[in-house]
């Protein structure tokens, strides 16, 4: 599997299987666990949950389905910006590793910009990271202004800023995607698939498709891929979908597809405000 470095380092596989809407629902947990298990058999060793995501309920499910296989498994997880406190990031971080019955989490990130001075913030990453409770830590749905006020000294730390990144959101590429490669950090594109939008749909894209006997979520996934130190998450429960979606990782486009996929949808020309779902 091809990996970014983080600016620590340490290194994360390109391909992760996101679990926002797991662990919402008492019934399912046992299919989404049997999905998670089922990206895990296929090679998928990074997961991205948030204690967001059935306020701790998608952490549960994730930590029934790793039980006992957690060696080799990157987890990202994300704190609420009204946990964003000193005391808050670590309580609310012990939490949620509670719930994944782990001991460490490998990038722990500030779910969006809060009211809390990020200087608070970044003092309890590092106190986690001091205490290998966490590997690296990172902000998620960072515009450019917000990334300019975190303190300079963690700024070249951030192991990613994750951002809405797909074919049709290329709001990063206006400032946010120029400003992480210059600090050499990752960008984790959320939504890669649009949430299943138009995108699958879309004509241009199935031409860029036909050419690899592909689908039209794989040639998505695929172009984010080809941006330089930018990795995907993509969701689904089933398991047909997960293996599909692993498989873009291979998909080499060439010249002409990047072309006509930047034709249909262009990158943005002029100042526009990074997109939120
Ligand atoms: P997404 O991955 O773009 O799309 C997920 C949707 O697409 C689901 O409805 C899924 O349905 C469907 N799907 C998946 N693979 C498919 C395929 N090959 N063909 C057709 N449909 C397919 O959207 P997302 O869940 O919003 O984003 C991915 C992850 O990013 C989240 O789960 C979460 O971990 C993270 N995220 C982070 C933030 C943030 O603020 N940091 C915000 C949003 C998302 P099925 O499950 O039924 O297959």
């Amino acid at each position: 599997m091809r990996s970014v470095k983080l600016p620590s380092g340490n290194s994360m596989p390109v391909f992760g299987l996101g679990t926002w809407r797991m662990g919402e629902h008492p019934d399912q947990r046992q299919s989404e666990t049997d999905a998670i298990r089922a990206a895990l058999d296929i090679g998928v060793t990074l997961i991205d949950t948030a204690e967001m995501y059935g306020e701790g309920g998608a952490e549960k499910v994730i930590g029934n389905a790793i039980q006992g296989r957690r060696d080799g498994l990157f987890l990202v997880s994300k704190v609420y910006p009204h946990n964003a406190s000193r005391n808050g990031v670590v309580e609310a971080c012990e939490r949620s590793l509670a719930r994944m019955k782990v001991d460490c989490i490998d990038l722990y990130l500030l779910h969006w910009p809060g009211n809390y001075p990020l200087s608070e913030t970044f003092s309890a990453f590092h106190l986690l990271q001091d205490s290998g409770k966490i590997g690296d830590f990172g902000v998620s749905n960072f515009d450019i202004d917000k990334l300019r006020e975190i303190p300079l000294e963690d700024q070249a730390l951030l192991g990613c800023n994750q951002v809405f990144y797909n074919l049709a959101q290329r709001q990063p590429e206006y400032a946010v995607t120029k400003w992480c490669r210059q600090q050499g950090v990752p960008i984790m594109a959320y939504s890669p698939l649009d949430q299943a939008s138009s995108l699958l749909a879309s004509p241009a894209i199935s031409d860029v498709a036909a050419r690899h006997s592909v689908s039209n979520a794989q040639i998505a996934l695929a172009w984010l891929l080809h941006q330089p130190d930018t990795l995907v998450i993509p969701k689904s429960v089933r398991p047909g979908r997960i293996r599909e979606n692993f498989a873009a990782v291979d998909i080499m486009l060439s010249q002409q597809d990047l072309a006509d996929l930047d034709k249909a949808y262009p990158a943005p020309l002029g100042p526009v405000r990074l997109g939120m779902r």
